[in-house]
């Protein structure tokens, strides 16, 4: 039975959770064992097959197991509300666990421990869980860490991810950075401030770039409607004052750039639906903050139009250039 110390639990094998946590089981040495946790048994069972030969795997049931065995705790869940589940369920949770696990320990295995998710979670629940943790009587045993990813399905699975985290206690950055090198592109990996700020930086980033991706459309599609060459217009814009990374790197415009979504009829980019739950973060981070906003309101009424219309829905977010393109003025 592997100690707690050379243990590392994974809850959350999904789309981004199952190549992390492969990643991770490849990239650590046989010495450590990985607990594996999911309510898709598919997803475990997959997962022992294809960590064969790389080190132990085990499964465990949930939050309030994982804790106890391991000193590392990373979650890679889909919502707040499994977060909530995961984190704090009274009976199952990983908080009852660690409260379970300390109050047994001896002084020598009073060790601290990291539980830190990765998905991108409304800040509120984030500082919701940090608040439970820091209130409880085991806080000064448990850093809770968020730090949510950068890069999509591909870059998990190429172990190229960035992350970006947020840590109130610092001294925990060297084992976290560790942890995440095995996941991502160790230049990529950031602290940016204390917890919930992983968050913070993650929304606010994807805030900018969902609006821009609506005003560099309805940009190129005044030059589209007016039969100008959007080659060239692409070109001076991106030498003049309306450059963007959505006109330099990921054109909405079908045939300007060579592999980008809009160049392969929107398909295999960051889906429109999953650009419109982060904007929608980022305006709830504004509201919870009292940070005044003009464009997120919009910008959201456009996607939830787009998204709607069969022509358009699980496509790459650029899609709003198309749809632009084909609706008619009012
Ligand atoms: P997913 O739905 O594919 O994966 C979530 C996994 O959690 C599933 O395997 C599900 O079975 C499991 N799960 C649900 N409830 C559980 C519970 N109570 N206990 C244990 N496991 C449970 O989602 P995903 O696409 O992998 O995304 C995960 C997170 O990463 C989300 O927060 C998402 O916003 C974020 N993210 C996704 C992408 C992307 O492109 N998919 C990119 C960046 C960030």
């Amino acid at each position: 039975m592997a100690t707690p110390d050379k243990t590392i639990a994974f809850i959350g094998l999904g789309v981004m959770g199952y190549p992390m946590a492969l990643n991770l089981r490849k990239g650590l040495d046989k010495s450590h064992t990985i607990l594996i946790c999911d309510v898709s048994s598919d997803a475990l069972e997959r997962f022992q097959k294809d960590a064969e030969g790389h080190g132990p795997v085990e499964v465990i049931k949930n939050g309030y197991d994982a804790v106890q065995k391991a000193d590392a705790v990373i979650t890679m869940l889909p919502d707040s509300k499994v977060v909530k589940i995961v984190y704090l369920d009274s009976q199952t949770g990983i908080l009852a666990g660690a409260h379970q696990a300390f109050t047994n320990a001896s002084g020598a295995e009073k060790k601290g421990k990291l539980i830190m998710e990765c998905g991108t979670i409304e800040t509120s629940t984030i500082l919701e869980v940090a608040k439970a943790v820091e209130t409880s009587s085991v806080s000064q045993h448990l850093t809770f860490v968020d730090a949510p990813v950068s890069g999509g399905p591909m870059g998990a699975q190429d172990g190229t991810l960035a992350f970006m985290a947020g840590a109130s206690n610092k001294e925990i950055w060297p084992t976290v950075k560790g942890y995440l090198s095995h996941m991502g592109n160790p230049s990529s990996i950031f602290l940016c401030g204390d917890i919930g700020s992983g968050t913070a930086f993650k929304v606010i980033n994807n805030y900018l770039s969902a609006i821009t991706s609506l005003a560099a459309s309805e940009a190129l599609n005044i030059g589209a409607k007016m039969g100008l060459n959007l080659e060239l217009l692409t070109d001076v814009i991106n030498v003049s004052g309306g450059q963007c990374w959505v006109t330099s790197k990921s054109n909405p415009v079908p045939g300007i750039q060579k592999n980008v979504p809009s160049s392969r009829d929107y398909e295999g980019g960051f889906r429109i639906e999953l650009c419109a739950k982060v904007l929608g973060m980022g305006s709830q981070l504004a509201e919870m903050v009292g940070a005044r906003t003009i464009l997120d309101k919009p910008t959201l009424e456009a996607f939830g139009e787009a998204m709607h219309d069969d022509r358009y829905k699980g496509k790459d977010a650029r899609v709003v250039y198309k749809w632009l393109n084909e609706s008619k003025r009012e």
